[in-house]
């Protein structure tokens, strides 16, 4: 980068940033207890760097263990009121977040693109996903109803209903630092409970600016402590929340690694988790398909948010009548995208998060040459620019290779060639991972194979639609290593309450269930 140019970056990062008066290469608090800021991060402080330059944004104080503590202390003590806040008056309090989300939609979306990489119409699409889910628990609010039972008994009546839960520890992961939280905050408010909330250290500018949203609508009324940051690292003040018996429900996005230690730390203490795991999605395109469809859905999966959604095409599966042609075009797609600065228009691709980042791409795609892959395109470093940018690669792999098992959080796309519909789902579930994936066809009778019982094992399942970009109305979630949890939409808010079994009577007998007999005077 030229002199001017970088001038001309810190010029814009400094506006930025300025709309959350975050001061560029300054110092700012990463801990904010019930709403304000606090000084005293007791954790190490980490620096913040532009993906796009690999130049330093800010200087981010941490929260410590002791910081933790505070913060889920706090929050429990919110609890006690908020829980008996009637629940629509809390869904109005995530109105106003919705709205705050939506008038500060754009200076978020750019922050995310300075902070996080992906581009901007991306970016805006992730505040909007938060704005989506606020109007969705808004009405779910009113909407949180148990069921009545028919009992055996007489003149017995048998309900369940559902009541808040506590306090929600949200881990998340970088690269959906706000929708994939969000989808948390929005629905645990109106459930009646109180949230603390560790956001990646990759993005913790975000999470800051977050806070502030937060904190701008709810300042001054009863929800103004049910909101806590705290910044800091994983393996210290991440470990902190899952081991503190006061965090009633862990919401845990990341890694299968991190799965395991959440899964491992919170059955330790009884507690319980919500896992949002790794993906390893694949595409199967059948011969029948409309390719031009497929096409776009796959160039969209696989270089999308430069390969790092957990829903990204990992593995894409051709019928061997279309699959030369495919990738034809497919290479041809992927000489058209555009990559560069997230903030510019017209870029597609964005660069990855960090110089780890690269790294992983970089070992991954050796250790696939190593194991028999065949580059087919890409698979190169833009060492030529600064910050942290890549070609997005496709390789011709093949089933027996174990690093086709692995989630690499990198633009790398594998290729493989079947002949029939059932060994495209064989290949498809042989993984261990079990988010999402999407059959392209024409046919009636392969879709709904896919989907019946012996078809694809993953937790979203699509036909003619690709792995990526789900909406927030349905539950989203992944079966086997990606953890098996529910998030945003549908009937995910059980997850945030506790259900309560009831029996009432109201007559003047005592019969027991199952016409037990126990006649005591
Ligand atoms: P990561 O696992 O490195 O980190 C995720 C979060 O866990 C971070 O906040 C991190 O600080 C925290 N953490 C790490 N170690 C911890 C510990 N010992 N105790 C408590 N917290 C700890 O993941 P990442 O690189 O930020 O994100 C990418 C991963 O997230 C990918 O695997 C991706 O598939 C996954 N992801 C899944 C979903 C989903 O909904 N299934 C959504 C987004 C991302």
């Amino acid at each position: 980068m030229s002199t001017k140019l970088v001038d001309e970056r810190r010029l814009q990062a400094k506006t930025i940033l300025g709309a959350f008066d975050l001061p560029l290469g300054g110092t700012v608090s990463g801990v904010a207890h019930g709403g304000s800021f606090v000084q005293s991060g007791t954790g190490a402080p980490i620096e913040t760097r532009d993906p796009s330059t690999g130049e330093v944004l800010a200087h981010v104080l941490t929260a410590g263990e002791d910081d933790c503590k505070l913060a889920v202390a706090k929050a429990h003590e919110a609890f006690k009121s908020w829980r008996l806040v009637p629940a629509p008056h809390r869904g109005e309090v995530v109105r106003r977040l919705g709205d705050g989300f939506r008038k500060r939609k754009e200076d978020l979306a750019r922050l995310i693109s300075l902070e996080n990489g992906k581009v901007l119409s991306e970016a805006r699409g992730e505040v909007q996903e938060v704005i989506d889910i606020c109007d969705l628990a808004v009405g779910q609010s009113r909407q949180l109803f148990g069921r009545e039972i028919a009992s055996e008994r007489r003149d017995h009546r048998l309900v369940e209903q559902w009541l808040p839960l506590g306090v929600v520890g949200i881990i998340s992961a970088f690269n959906f630092p706000v929708a994939v939280p969000g989808w948390g905050w929005a629905i645990a408010l109106v459930c009646g409970d109180t949230i603390v909330w560790k956001p990646s250290s990759h993005t913790p500018l975000i999470s800051i600016a977050a806070q502030q949203i937060f904190h701008e609508v709810t300042a001054g009324t009863e929800a103004e402590k049910v909101f806590s940051l705290i910044v800091g690292r994983g393996g210290a003040v991440g470990e902190a929340l899952l081991a503190d018996d006061r965090v009633a429900l862990i919401q845990a996005t990341g890694s299968c690694a991190l799965g395991d230690r959440v899964s491992a730390a919170v059955a330790k203490r009884s507690g319980r988790a919500i896992l949002e795991l790794g993906g390893n999605n694949a595409v199967i395109v059948l011969d029948d398909a409309d390719l031009r469809l497929a096409l776009r859905a796959v160039a969209f999966g696989t270089v999308g948010t430069a390969g790092q959604r957990c829903t990204t095409t990992r593995r894409l599966i051709l019928q061997r009548g279309i699959a030369g042609r495919f990738l034809d075009q497919l290479v041809a797609a992927y000489r058209t995208v555009k990559i560069g600065d997230p903030l510019e228009d017209g870029t597609l691709m964005g660069p990855l998060v960090s110089s780890e980042a690269v790294r992983d791409y970089e070992e991954g795609l050796a250790e696939i040459h190593r194991q028999g892959g065949k580059l087919v395109y890409g698979g190169t470093v833009l060492a030529e620019r600064a910050g942290y940018f890549v070609e997005p690669a496709i390789v011709q792999s093949t089933k027996d290779m174990p690093i086709v098992r692995e989630e690499i959080f990198a633009p790398i796309l594998h290729v493989f060639e079947v002949d029939t519909l059932d060994e495209a789902i064989e290949l498809n579930n042989s993984v261990p991972q079990g988010l999402s994936s999407g059959l392209f066809t024409t046919s009636l009778a392969a879709a709904e194979r896919w989907l019946s019982a012996v078809g694809s094992d993953c937790g979203i399942a699509n036909v003619n639609v690709g792995t990526s970009g789900a909406e927030i109305g349905g539950a989203f979630g992944g079966e086997k290593a990606t953890g098996g949890g529910r998030q945003a939409g549908s009937d995910a808010w059980k997850g945030y309450m506790r259900r309560q079994t009831i029996t009432i009577n109201y007559g003047s007998e005592l019969p027991l269930a199952q016409g037990v007999e126990f006649p005591v005077d």
